[in-house]
């Protein structure tokens, strides 16, 4: 009989730091999740993740045998080394050799990638990419920033060191606003979370956003679900909004579709509940911007001068574990 088996998936999260255990016929079994105590230094965080891996290898690997470690971070990060460098929500942790001092602590191999890859690799093989039968794609995550990775034939595409899929810090605007990655009009600046109350902050200031400025007077800590259900009431201001975020998408997903041509382009994150909000102008500026998406259109039919092959521009499957979930796929297909 050959023993069953499973892996350790983390997800290191600016304010939260999870460990879970995976096996492919039950998904995520367990996660263990604490505060991620950035103040407190690398030694610490590095620590508490040990120590959660280590809770959950001394449970689990009583029954089964554990096949992989992989620990998913914010970039900017160098791969293989899972070297951190300068990570914005994470101050003092430039350099910080994340896959070596992890494998130190455990006495065990671990892997480390970008979180924002790991939750297309998610989406990729449990997700959208599995429920559509395709193994390559593009994901966009809407959150505080907005994360992207590759997949091709199934596998992340890192690039040459771990750099690669950066399309949220692709230049939409040349003068747009500063970017925390020093670039000017980066689609993470206009197209996330933040972008969105941001943008809703500055139309208040502007005294010409009435339904807006009520929703602050009601709600101090507005969020961008608000803003959405104020556009979803057919409030102007609020739906420009989001018609720029979609035209800003399409800007930026234009470009990837042009370089890529593959079939399948995910959009997930926080903001993706309002995606009816902001797919019509989504949809208007990729037809515009990149005639590779005119001609492979789904819409568009042969008999019309389009191609049998279609480009899908989805909504994502997976819903805030993707990074985790990745995390734990990855670890069990590697095997480490
Ligand atoms: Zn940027």
């Amino acid at each position: 009989m050959t023993r069953d088996s499973y892996s350790i998936g983390v997800d290191l999260g600016g304010t939260n730091l999870r460990v879970a255990a995976y096996k492919p016929d039950a998904g995520i079994m367990e996660t263990k999740q604490l505060p991620t105590r950035v103040q407190a230094g690398p030694d610490a965080v590095v620590a508490d993740m040990c120590s959660g891996i280590l809770q959950l290898r001394d449970k689990y690997s009583a029954s089964a045998a554990l096949r992989g470690i992989a620990i998913g971070s914010p970039g900017p990060l160098e791969l293989p080394e899972g070297r951190m460098r300068n990570p914005p929500n994470f101050p003092g942790f430039d350099g910080l050799e994340l896959r070596a001092a992890v494998g130190a602590g455990l006495g065990l191999a671990v892997v480390v990638e970008n979180d924002a890859n790991l939750a297309a690799y998610a989406e990729c093989i449990v997700g959208k990419g599995k429920k559509l039968g395709l193994s390559s794609l593009v994901m966009l995550t809407l959150g505080t920033g907005v994360g992207s990775g590759i997949i091709l034939d199934g596998k992340i595409w890192d690039g040459m060191n771990g750099m690669a899929g950066e399309i949220g810090h692709n230049t939409i605007y040349a003068d747009g606003e500063l970017c925390s990655c020093g670039n000017h009009g980066c689609l993470e600046v206009l197209a996330s979370a933040t972008a969105v109350r941001r943008q809703a902050l500055k139309m208040i200031a502007s005294g010409k956003a009435p339904g807006l400025a009520a929703l602050q007077k009601s709600n101090l800590e507005f969020m961008p679900r608000e803003i959405a259900e104020l556009a979803t009431a057919g409030d102007a201001d609020a739906r420009k909004i989001f018609a720029d975020v979609g035209t800003t998408l399409g800007i930026g997903l234009a470009a990837a579709v042009n370089a890529l041509n593959l079939s399948l382009y995910v959009v997930g994150g926080g903001l993706i509940n309002a995606w009816p909000l902001f797919a019509p102008t989504l949809f208007e500026e990729l037809r515009h911007r990149s005639y590779v998406y005119r001609l492979t259109d789904p819409e568009r039919s042969v008999e019309d001068g389009g191609s049998p092959s279609k480009t899908q521009v989805v909504p994502a499957e997976l819903g805030s574990d993707a990074g985790l979930l990745g995390a734990c796929l990855l670890a069990y297909s590697s095997a480490n």
